[in-house]
Formats: structure tokens, C-alpha cells, sequence
């Protein structure tokens, strides 16, 4: 286990073949949080090997959504470092030499074997419902005469050559040792017939050169960590800790999201993907709250947590293997506790581009006063728009159904209206204290229900049947616009009869 005083190598190694998802982010944290709290080092590094499945403008996402949530790396291909290139496809030649290493000493192996060879065997295997595996033809073609055939211009790869005797103990941090049967273990490619070294080859020697002390990635590699340990022990390499962090299932608890259902989410608001957060009104702190406890935690109850708090709360040995469930709800609620916890300054900030984008001209001193009151009220930044636009608009949409009261009729909520732009007029100030007794008064004095007077008046100056707290709405509109609106709800219901 890690100690405090030891500090942590850390890297996050994803491959641009996609949108850095929450999966993704969230081992990118734990990354992050293991090197900042040791006084050690996070580090990208790029893991393009696979030059197919790469996606043009992946990598630049990736880095900006780890910007977005503030995890700053201290090496990666950007900003260089000591083990660098930290891009893969920039390392082709250290693989070669670390797979001429295995071959001399007995660990791995030139194949020759055909595609046409290798899909009989499988098929063959499949039939007689065996696990699919290399057979073995080229194990024991005699070192010289491989050699040979690969000068010749012979067609290969290079594959490891798994024990087929005894077993492997592996540790995983979360899951304790794991012992399996060697002959279990296939003899899996770690060099292309291009050149290019696999995933297996090429992790494991960056890993080992960038001096990692811990390996923290998805449970998709679980098994392959036998063949990983392998491939170090192999080399006489010093294994690194090995974490591997429980899956993300959907929100139902079933399964893992497809694709499909993954680009669904954003019709109702939610996604997978960092890069779509910001838009949905969604702050970094809360995502990376969010994603924090979907696997670990701190104790049974504490909730709240800063990126300073986690770097400060992590620990390995409270990361959960169970699966985590996605689950909206809680971000939504996380969100909410993190506006909550913004001051005005910063909350009316980052409520400005929302505005803005709806077409809105949101001036600084005006959000100032508007930020307190709809502070409390907003579950996501975007939401501030549907319940704020209104104090950016130069007109409200008056609708008669909305700006009649229950019980009343038009013409009887006109009287009422009426009655409220006599009260607001003769005030001298549109203030809280100034406006709402003599209001109240009215109330008190029309024998009607403070819903139905102050819903006449809300609708008319906000145009909505929901608002930031009436009286504190009003003192920012102004009492001439405040008036204007009053007078324009009392002609449509005059007309409306
Ligand atoms: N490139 C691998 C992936 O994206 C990284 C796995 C690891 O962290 O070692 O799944």
C-alpha cells in the first residue's frame, strides 16, 4: 500500500480512439489524486498504437477534459518531462528492443503462422468448445532458423511465450492475490507483422522506463494481468501496484451502455462524455465530486468533497470492486451542493455564458444582484436561464390563462392587477421593505389569498408562474419597468372579456 511518504508515479493512458468518457475520468482522478497526495507525479501518456482505431481531434479532447475537471498532468506529450516521448506511436523502436530481449532469453517467439492457419485453428478449437488459443506451431521453430526466415523477409509477429507449466500469482490491490494455471494463458502478440508493438509489449515497457509505481486502469485488463506480470518478471522488472477499478454500469444497474444508449443521454439533459458536462450546466467540481464516490469512499457518510479534500481523503484501500451504477440523480444533487458552495462572484461568472448563448445580453452588475436569489434554486448553471432570462428580456410573454388568478375571472384579475399598479406607484422605492407591507396591506384588504395577488403580479412582471422571490425581482427590474409590465397584463385582460 501506498504511504504518504512515498511519492507515487502515476499515469493515465488513454488511447484517442474516442470521447474521454466517465470511465475514463474517473481513473484519470484516482491517477491524480494518488501523485498530488504523495508529492509525486500524474502523467499522460497517449496510447496511439493501434493507428486504425484512431480518431483525429481525440487526443486534444482528451487533455481538455482533463483540464476542464482540473486534473493538470506534470508529464505528458504536450509539456514534455524526463521519460518522454509520452506518445506511443513516437516509442516504436525502445518495444523493438524490449521484444529482441524476450525472444534471447526464451520468452517470446517469431510467428509465421498464416491468418488462414490461425482462423482453422480457432474455428476448430470453437467447435469443440475450447477456449481459442494459439496452437503453438512456431514455439519451437529453433531460434537460428526463425532468425533466418525473418531476414528472408518472412512474414511475422512476435508473441510471448507463456509458461504451459505450473502457476502465476498476481496481486490486485482491491481483489488480493490471483493465482491461475499457466497453460490458461495464451501466447498473446506483442509485435505486429507492421512493426507496431501491442498494447501488452508496449504499456508494460512504458510502465517500467516511466519508473510507474502504480497501475490504475479499468477491470477490462484483469485478465491479461497474469500475462502483464509475466512479461515483467520476464525482464526482472520490479512490478508495479496493480488497481484495478470496478466497472460503470448503466443507470438501471444492468449492463453496460452501448454506444446508442450512451448519445441517447443527452436528450434528457445527461451524457457520459466530459466534453458534453459544461454545456448541460454541470461544474467540474461537481462531476469530479460525483465520479469520486463511484467506487470509492471516504467513510459511510461523508459526501461533500473538493478536489483539495479528495487529494487530501484518497486512499487505495477504499476503493470498492463492486460495480458502480450510474446513477444522474446524484450528480444532479452533487451540482446543486457546488453552485451552493460558489460565491456570488464565481456563480454569476459561470452563469453568463448561459445567458449569452440563449441570445441574451447579461451585464455583469445586474447578474451580481441576480446570482443570490436564484443561487439556491438552480439544480444545473443552464436552469438559471429558464428562471432568470427574464430580467434580460424587454418584454415578457403575458399569456391571460397564467395571469388569472383561481377563482377569478379576467376582468376580476384586471381589478386586482389594477389595484396592485395603484399600491407600486405611489411607493417610493422598489424595495423589499418599501413595497411588500403596503402589499401585504392589499392583500389583507381585498379578502383574497396572497397566492392569488401576488400570482397576478409575478406573472405579469416575470412572465412565469415560477420566479426568483418576487419582491427582490422587482427591486432589479426597476419600478418603471415594474409599472410598464403591469400595465401591459392589465390591458390584455381587459381585452380578454
Ligand atoms: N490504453 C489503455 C486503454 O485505453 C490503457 C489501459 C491502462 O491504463 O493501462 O484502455
Amino acid at each position: 500500500m501506498s504511504s504518504n511518504f512515498t511519492p507515487a508515479r502515476v499515469r493515465f493512458a488513454p488511447s484517442p480512439t474516442g470521447h474521454l468518457h466517465l470511465g475514463g475520468a474517473r481513473t484519470a482522478l484516482y491517477d491524480y489524486l494518488l501523485a498530488k497526495q504523495t508529492g509525486g507525479q500524474f502523467i499522460l501518456r497517449i496510447e496511439d498504437t493501434d493507428r486504425k482505431r484512431l480518431v483525429p481531434g481525440a487526443e486534444e479532447e482528451l487533455m481538455n477534459g482533463l483540464r476542464w475537471l482540473g486534473l493538470q498532468w506534470d508529464e505528458g506529450p504536450d509539456i514534455g518531462g524526463p521519460y518522454g516521448p509520452y506518445r506511443q506511436s513516437e516509442r516504436k523502436e525502445i518495444y523493438q528492443e524490449y521484444a529482441q530481449k524476450l525472444i534471447e532469453t526464451g520468452h517470446a517467439f517469431y510467428c509465421f503462422c498464416s491468418p488462414e492457419h490461425l482462423e482453422k485453428v480457432r474455428t476448430e478449437q470453437q467447435k469443440n468448445k475450447q477456449i481459442p488459443h494459439y496452437d503453438g506451431t512456431c514455439r519451437n521453430i529453433a531460434p537460428e532458423e526463425a532468425l533466418r526466415r525473418v531476414q528472408a523477409g518472412e512474414k511475422h509477429v512476435i508473441r510471448f511465450k507463456a509458461p504451459r507449466e505450473g502457476s502465476i500469482t498476481v496481486k490486485d490491490t482491491l481483489r488480493g492475490d490471483i493465482t491461475v494455471e499457466n497453460r490458461t494463458i495464451d501466447d498473446y502478440i506483442l509485435v505486429k507483422s507492421d512493426g507496431l508493438a501491442l498494447y501488452h509489449l508496449a504499456a508494460m515497457v512504458d510502465d517500467h522506463l516511466m519508473k510507474i509505481t502504480h497501475v490504475i486502469r479499468g477491470s477490462e485488463w484483469l485478465p491479461t494481468l497474469p500475462l502483464h506480470c509475466h512479461i515483467h518478471r520476464a525482464l526482472g522488472w520490479q512490478e508495479p501496484e496493480w488497481v484495478h477499478l470496478s466497472v460503470f454500469l448503466k443507470p438501471t444497474g444492468k449492463g453496460k451502455m452501448s454506444k446508442r444508449e450512451a448519445a441517447d443521454l443527452i436528450k434528457d439533459g445527461h451524457s457520459i462524455f466530459v466534453k458534453d458536462f459544461d454545456g448541460l450546466g454541470y461544474l467540474p467540481e461537481a462531476v469530479v465530486n460525483w465520479i469520486a464516490l463511484m467506487g470509492w469512499s471516504f467513510d459511510d457518510h461523508t459526501e461533500f468533497f473538493s478536489l483539495n479534500d479528495l487529494v487530501e481523503k484518497f486512499s487505495l484501500n477504499r476503493l470498492n470492486p463492486s460495480p458502480a451504477a450510474i446513477n444522474f440523480t446524484k450528480l444532479d444533487h452533487f451540482n446543486g451542493l457546488h453552485i451552493r458552495n460558489l460565491s456570488v462572484e464565481e456563480f454569476s461568472r459561470r452563469i453568463k455564458p448561459f445567458f449569452s448563448s440563449a441570445g441574451l445580453n447579461p451585464d455583469d452588475s445586474k447578474l451580481l444582484k441576480i446570482a443570490p436569489i436564484i443561487q439556491e434554486r438552480v439544480a444545473t448553471l443552464d436552469e438559471s436561464v429558464d428562471i432568470a432570462g427574464f430580467f434580460f428580456r424587454p418584454t415578457v410573454e403575458q399569456k391571460v390563462e397564467d395571469l388569472t388568478a383561481k377563482g377569478l375571472t379576467a376582468a376580476q384579475s384586471a381589478d386586482v392587477a389594477r389595484k396592485c399598479l395603484t399600491v407600486l406607484e405611489a411607493v417610493p422605492e422598489m424595495t423589499l421593505e418599501v413595497a411588500e407591507p403596503p402589499m401585504r396591506n392589499l392583500v389583507e384588504e381585498l379578502g383574497l389569498s396572497a397566492g392569488q395577488v401576488f400570482g397576478i403580479l409575478r406573472t405579469a412582471v416575470t412572465g412565469q408562474k415560477v420566479s426568483p422571490p418576487l419582491f427582490e425581482s422587482m427591486e432589479i427590474i426597476g419600478k418603471e419597468e415594474v409599472v410598464n409590465r403591469l400595465k401591459s397584463a392589465i390591458n390584455l385582460l381587459a381585452q380578454a372579456d
